[in-house]
């Protein structure tokens, strides 16, 4: 038997978004721990917005397991689910518990999110007037200018610290803003690439703590009136259905159910969204819902591959902000291609 560190992690009750909080605990395995091994553990709802103080308890159920080959040896991330005291009730804070169930469900999301140092994103010059040059240079860009000089070492890390835990971490650019980046997050299931993304997130957070660097998943943090990009969470999605059957009449049905419900997806896509969504920076407005083939400025952006391959594959959310819980966003995307009948 040997002593493993793990770190339980959970979403907390704040409101429009939760925040990640973690605590640790030892338990002796006599390997690295099977998801079924690990224990429910417990935690003071009342300092995570979660309970009253007078019955303070929730309960973390765990529901994935990564290693944290950051932290050592024996280390393991546990990603958990809150529950109330009686260990059967989700708390009402519990996105994950409310995404249908379904194997076939494939998730790609596209996080994009400015690194910040004293309250301006990385590189930005210091001094209150001072602004870098314009957008341009920066997506994809090399060289001390474009992406200063600790972010690239930042972004490797992370990319191999989620390769090191097992997370399906699929890639890496530098966005059109300055201190702006994006990683892809891949998974089949459900469930699965949200709690990848979850994950990641919070390993990107905890590796910025040393470099006092501060990550900003705000989708518009420099502002709606500046010409400076806002950050998304692109998700990409695909069922056994969409993937094996498809059809044009079954792409125009399941659209016609995206724009019935556009207001519910619009409310769990992350708060702020209106600052981005303006119609400008490769967006569609807010209040509008529309799809296009390879249109970058459609709400819902239709792959060439999908077309040609009759209307079979996978298809972009481009809506779902920064900020966003991959939970929720997978949870309603699901719902909503339920109520398409597949006949
Ligand atoms: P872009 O920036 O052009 O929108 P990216 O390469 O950043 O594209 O992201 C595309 C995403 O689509 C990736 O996260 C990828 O995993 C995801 N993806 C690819 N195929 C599928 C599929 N069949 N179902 C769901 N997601 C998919
Ligand atoms: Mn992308
Ligand atoms: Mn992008
Ligand atoms: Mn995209």
């Amino acid at each position: 038997m040997a002593k493993y560190i793990l770190e339980y992690l959970w979403l907390d009750g704040y409101e429009p978004v939760a925040n990640l909080r973690g605590k640790t605990q030892i338990k002796e395995f006599a390997s690295f721990p099977k998801l079924e091994e690990l224990p429910w553990w417990g935690f003071d709802g009342s300092s995570t917005r979660q309970a009253e103080g007078k019955s303070s308890d929730c309960m973390l159920k765990p529901v994935a397991v990564y290693p944290d080959v950051a932290r050592g040896e024996n280390c393991a991330i546990v990603m958990c689910e809150v529950y109330m005291p009686d260990k059967k009730t989700p708390h009402p804070s519990n996105s994950r518990a409310n995404i249908p169930d379904d194997p076939g469900a494939w998730f790609g999301f596209e996080q994009e999110y400015f690194l910040y140092k004293h309250g301006r994103p990385l590189g930005f010059p210091c001094g209150q007037n001072n602004f870098p040059y314009p957008q341009g240079l920066y997506y994809t860009g090399v060289g001390y200018d474009a992406v200063g000089s600790v972010a690239r070492e930042i972004v490797d890390t992370h990319l191999k610290l989620c390769l090191a835990a097992g997370i399906n971490h699929e890639g890496i650019n530098a966005e059109v803003a300055k201190g702006q980046w994006e990683f892809q997050i891949f998974g089949k299931g459900s469930k699965n690439a949200a709690d990848q993304m979850w994950v990641a997130r919070y390993l990107l957070m905890r590796l910025c703590e040393k470099y006092e660097v501060d990550v900003n998943w705000h989708c518009k943090p420099l502002g709606g009136d500046v010409d400076w990009n806002g950050s998304g969470m692109h998700s990409n999605f695909s069922t056994q259905h969409m993937r094996e059957v498809g059809g044009k009449a079954y792409f125009e049905a399941l659209m016609a159910a995206f724009d019935k419900y556009k207001n519910e997806h619009i409310a769990v896509y992350g708060p702020d969204n209106h600052l981005r969504l303006t119609g400008l920076h490769e967006t569609q407005s807010i209040d509008k819902f529309n799809y296009g083939i390879a249109n970058r400025g459609a709400s819902v952006r239709v792959p060439h591959s999908f077309v040609d391959n009759d209307y079979k594959g996978y298809l972009e959310d481009r809506r779902p902000n920064s900020q966003g819980d991959p939970y929720k966003i997978a949870g309603r995307i699901l719902q909503t291609i339920a109520t398409v009948p597949t006949k």
